[in-house]
């Protein structure tokens, strides 16, 4: 994706006009890399979620070291969440990276949401039922692909 792309997504991007303070947001936390809001469509109360300021569409748009940075602001979130009057017995980290995979805003978001042993929640799907020689086969595709370099 070129740079002037790039500018034409946060025109349009509602996450960039958070950040740039052009659209209103519940602002829970922020620091000079990420921030970290309430959702719009929350599926309980305390459901959060933790962005990059710099717009990326997606994990490969994003510096690996951006995603550490979401990941820390997210167990600061859980921690506080678990410390709070909100209902948090457990916490589920979530993030969809592309459109099968669920993302509907696509820049890179974080969901920390908080979950109790009552709520409606289920994140469920068929399982798999691979042999070790599937699953080494499986690790080794994989494997050739990591990027050591960064
Ligand atoms: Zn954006």
């Amino acid at each position: 994706m070129t740079s002037d792309s790039n500018t034409n997504t946060m025109v349009d991007c509602e996450f960039c006009k958070i950040v740039a303070g052009d659209a209103p947001s519940s602002i829970v936390y922020q620091n000079d890399s990420t921030l970290a809001m309430m959702t719009l469509r929350p599926m309980t109360r305390g459901h959060i979620l933790v962005i990059p300021k710099k717009h990326a569409a997606s994990l490969s748009e994003m510096e690996y070291k951006t995603g550490g940075e979401l990941f820390e602001v997210g167990m600061k979130i859980s921690e506080a969440l678990r410390d709070s009057e909100i209902e948090s017995e457990g916490v589920n980290f979530w993030l969809a990276d592309g459109e099968a995979a669920g993302q509907e805003v696509f820049h890179v978001h974080l969901h920390v949401l908080p979950r109790s042993e009552t709520d409606e929640i289920r994140l469920i799907g068929p399982r798999l039922d691979l042999n070790r020689s599937e699953m080494d086969s499986d690790a080794e595709t994989i494997k050739k692909h990591i990027n050591l370099d960064e």
